[in-house]
């Protein structure tokens, strides 16, 4: 659907923009020419690809002082939305052209999402449950990345992340850590909290949101239609916007995740992404998330079948509390994975379109060894009964309710 030109409206928004630019352009001026190094913390998001395409303009066009040095770490968790992914590659491309480096950060092997969950045996985090994937794809791995290349460099480092809140929440003075807020990035939040207070990190390192400020309604705006012009940069970053709905995304205003994460409760990012016709052959990731909701069903895993002792001698707060997934189910999980790659990679070879890299051979290798070597997560030993056998109920205060019907 195009969209209805409002002159008016046009102007307010091209002033809004250019005040909100000139904020990112007073925060870069007051914290960043007192650090020597800059570092950005960049997840091929919305937010996060505003913040770097827009401070490379500003620097490009003499607006902000350069650095001595600039790293772009880019956060590749495996788990990006395919048109995401291959807009990070153009975008990663462009910036090579201009001679700066871009370190792709990942997981270890073992911590990576669908290993540690099909591999390890590990439920997918919900959002009862210690949500263990940001930390473990996102933050740690990018934790790692920093803390060998300040060991490279004299002076501090500024890191710089796409953390932004709309202009409510910048007067309360709290960076939220969730990723639900005004649409927001996962794991933003965290980089701007947990990597300044890291023991490899600490006092060598300070953080900095520059689009903080930013409205969402901005955020598309410059992606879809300053950046990609030549006078800001020529960045391929139209896609990323198309990707959550283009002219349609300031309604849509999608969160920006994982594919098919568990925690969001509906896939709108991808849902938005099925609807361009030259992205539908992507429709098998639709279960993906459905695959991982299964995954979380009693009878694919295991129950402790009493009390837990733990090592200090106490019993554990939960009895009977469900646990890893079986082997059975892994396999499953693995095999369906499989089968949603290859109906996708088949239809993209036919379509001329873009493959997607959802497990690649390293680490479907590593799944079926894991397996083959009948990895438990700590704490469980594989002879616990599946979470659906039937069993009398033990409560936290001890007491026991024994099974009505055998
Ligand atoms: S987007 Fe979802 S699955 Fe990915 S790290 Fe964040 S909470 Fe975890």
């Amino acid at each position: 659907m195009s969209r209805q030109i409002d002159i008016f409206a046009e102007g307010a928004q091209r002033l809004q923009m250019t005040e909100s630019i000139e904020l990112t352009i007073q925060s870069l001026q007051a914290y960043g020419e007192s650090h020597d190094h800059w570092a950005i913390a960049w997840s091929g998001g919305k937010d996060s690809s505003s913040t770097l395409t827009l401070i490379m303009w500003l620097i490009d066009s003499g607006k902000v002082k350069a650095p001595k040095s600039l790293t772009v770490f880019y956060a590749d968790t495996r788990q990006e939305l395919p048109p995401l992914a291959i807009a990070a590659k153009q975008i990663m491309d462009e910036l090579e052209e201009r001679g700066i480096h871009v370190e792709v950060v990942t997981a270890p092997l073992d911590k990576r999402f669908m290993v540690y969950i099909l591999g390890r045996g590990v439920p997918p985090p919900n959002n009862n449950t210690l949500r263990w994937c940001t930390r473990q794809i996102k933050i740690d791995p990018m934790q790692a990345a920093l803390e060998q290349r300040l060991a490279e460099l004299d002076g501090n480092v500024l890191m710089i992340t796409g953390v932004r809140q709309g202009e409510s929440a910048i007067r309360d003075k709290r960076i939220e850590m969730s990723c639900g807020k005004d649409g927001a990035e996962c794991g933003q939040g965290w980089y701007q909290k947990v990597l300044p207070e890291s023991k490899g990190l600490k006092g060598r390192l300070a953080t900095l949101a520059p689009l903080l400020h930013w409205r969402v309604c901005h955020v598309w705006e410059w992606l879809k239609h300053w950046a990609p012009l030549v006078e800001f940069g020529d960045w391929s970053t139209a896609t990323i916007a198309d990707a959550y709905g283009g002219d349609e995304a300031e309604e849509v205003n999608a969160r920006t995740g994982c594919t098919g994460c568990p925690l969001a409760s509906k896939d709108t990012a991808l849902d938005t992404i099925l609807l361009n016709p030259s992205w539908t052959y992507l429709a098998p990731l639709k279960g993906i998330k459905q695959l991982w909701r299964e995954l979380r069903e009693p009878h694919n895993r295991l129950r402790k079948a009493g009390y837990e002792y733990l090592k200090d001698g106490s019993t554990a707060a939960n009895p009977q509390r469900m646990g890893p997934i079986t082997f059975e189910a892994r396999l499953m999980g693995l095999e369906r994975i499989l089968n949603i790659q290859k109906e996708i990679n088949d239809a993209a070879d036919r379509l001329g379109r873009p493959r997607v890299d959802l497990i690649n051979a390293e680490e479907e290798t590593r799944i079926r060894e894991l397996i083959a070597a009948e990895t438990w997560p700590q704490g469980w030993d594989g002879d616990e009964p599946t979470a659906d056998t039937p069993m009398d109920q033990i409560n936290a205060d001890g007491s026991v309710q024994p099974l009505l019907f055998v």
